[in-house]
């Protein structure tokens, strides 16, 4: 296939992934998206194979059926639930794969023979440049791997949440970086080490990883999702520069970027600046103040009669709607309630959920109308008028602890603040705080009615009392 025919395919597939991110900005055309973005991708990666650069094709039917298996199996199996962890793990593999194609880069063919930076170190048979790029790219490429390894960690909590820092974690982190960026550099001083110093990058970009994801606290794990999505992009952009394949700079460079945007965007969300979340978990100390007082358990049928007289009703749902499946019961509720003559809304603030945009997709699934869907700072300008607060599972984005305690780990994060609505009824199994790990003064308010149970069943009951 012809160089020009290669490019012409090229900039066609880069203008679908243009227009399939496009789409994905609305729940309405995001499907759309998906698919225009996959083909684009499907018909980039069938160029590249056509390319008389190929020497061998077995190892990449190898990698392409194990990886196809990999992911249809995954796609098909994984839960709603498991969706964040799955996002993170392929982040994860994002970085992994331009780990090691900055490897790969560093044997370079040419046509009349294999030569090697590491076998030719007099004469490097990749230039300066392309040594810059392979080595961004292992560094950014191992850094979101290990990185993304311990988000999915703490997302499927089989680590603490929590924020997890080693005495004179600064310190060592500063090292680390030094010894890093020394490593780099001796790669040009000495080339005859070029081998071993690119190792020891590797394992300290590892160990980077590691090290940047374990002090974040678990209130401000999506600004680093987000920004680990965006490394993903970044070590792929530098991974095409060190292979010069320009669709994998044009792709790397599209997910760079929407993931920098999303970072600000979950920022905003957090009222946090990035460097705050960064290196603020490296000297968290503080503990938020304890809550205690007078809970007060409501059942479904106290909650229908309540709900049955009320004219606004406002639903802010939470990674517990997730857990419980409960997005199509509170579909069903809320048009149960809007046929009894309330105004029903369903709020949703930003980093609810375990994915940025979590209880949009869910609410979405459920056909829940988009015009319902209310932003937090408009829900918040009127929620003193609101009769009736329905809390589904969410903790930590409705915690006043957020706006009033100063000791507390997530304070000044927005909030939807449903304790200044008339009447506040939270959906949950127990007092168990949120994925942050701070109590919640919320379930002791004045206002507060806990509905204890699983969200699903206890919103089937209240369903039930109405349809009855
Ligand atoms: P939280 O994690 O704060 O709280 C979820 C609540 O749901 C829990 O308190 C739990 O209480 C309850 N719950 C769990 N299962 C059920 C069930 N079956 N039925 C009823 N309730 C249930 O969720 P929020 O959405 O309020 O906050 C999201 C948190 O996750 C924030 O701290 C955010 O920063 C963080 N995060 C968000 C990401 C994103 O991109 N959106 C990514 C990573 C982290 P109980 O066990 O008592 O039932």
């Amino acid at each position: 296939m012809s160089a020009e025919l290669i490019g012409a395919v090229y900039i066609f597939a880069a203008i679908l992934f243009i227009f399939g991110l496009k789409l994905l900005s609305s729940p309405a055309t995001a499907v759309r998206g998906n698919l225009i973005s996959s083909f684009a991708m499907l018909v980039a990666v069938l160029v590249t194979l056509a390319s008389n650069e190929i020497i061998d094709y077995r190892w990449i039917a190898v990698a392409a059926v194990a990886g196809a298996i990999v992911g249809a199996v995954a796609a098909r199996r994984v839960a709603m639930t498991g969706m964040p962890e799955m996002v993170a793990l392929f982040n994860g593999s994002g970085g992994i794969a331009s780990l090691l194609v900055g490897w790969a880069a560093l044997y370079m063919s040419d046509s009349a023979h294999i030569s090697t930076v590491v076998d030719t170190p007099d004469a490097p048979a990749v230039s300066a440049f392309t040594m810059i790029t392979i080595l961004i790219s292992i560094l950014i490429g191992g850094v979101t791997f290990s990185g993304s390894l311990v988000a999915w960690g703490k997302l499927s909590e089989a680590i603490s949440s929590a924020a997890v820092s080693l005495p004179g974690q600064r310190f060592l982190s500063l090292f680390n970086l030094i010894a890093l960026l020394a490593c780099s550099v001796l790669v040009f001083v000495q080339p005859a080490w070029t081998l071993p110093l690119v190792i020891a990058v590797i394992v300290l970009s590892l160990i980077l990883g590691v090290m940047a994801v374990m002090p974040i606290g678990g209130a401000d794990m999506p600004v680093v999702i987000s920004l680990l999505n965006s490394y993903s992009g970044l070590a792929a952009c530098a991974a095409g520069l060190a292979i010069d394949n320009s669709i994998l700079i044009v792709a790397g460079s599209l997910v760079g970027a929407a993931g920098i945007i999303l970072t600000n965007i979950m920022c905003k969300a957090m009222n946090r600046s990035l460097s705050n979340v960064l290196f603020s978990g490296f000297t968290a100390t503080t503990q938020a103040t304890k809550v205690e007082g007078e809970v007060k358990p409501i059942s479904a049928d106290d909650a229908y009669l309540i709900l049955e007289a009320a004219s606004s009703v406002v639903m802010v749902p939470g990674y517990g709607m997730a857990v419980a499946q409960a997005q199509h019961v509170v579909r069903e509720l809320g048009e149960l309630l809007e046929a009894n003559g309330a105004e029903v809304s369903y709020a949703i603030h930003p980093v609810a959920g375990r994915m940025p945009g979590h209880m949009n997709v869910l609410l979405a699934e459920a056909n829940v109308p988009y015009d319902q869907l209310v932003e937090m700072e408009d829900i918040n300008r009127r929620i003193e008028n609101v009769d009736v607060a329905v809390v589904i599972g969410a903790n930590d984005v409705v915690n006043p602890a957020a706006r009033e305690d100063e000791n507390s780990p997530i304070y000044g994060m927005p909030i939807i603040n449903v304790d200044h609505a008339r009447t506040v009824f939270v959906l949950k199994r127990s007092m168990a705080s949120g994925f942050s790990g701070v109590d919640n003064p919320l379930f002791f308010g004045q206002n507060t009615r806990m509905l204890f149970g699983d969200a699903k069943q206890s919103l089937s009951a209240v369903i039930a009392q109405f349809k009855n």
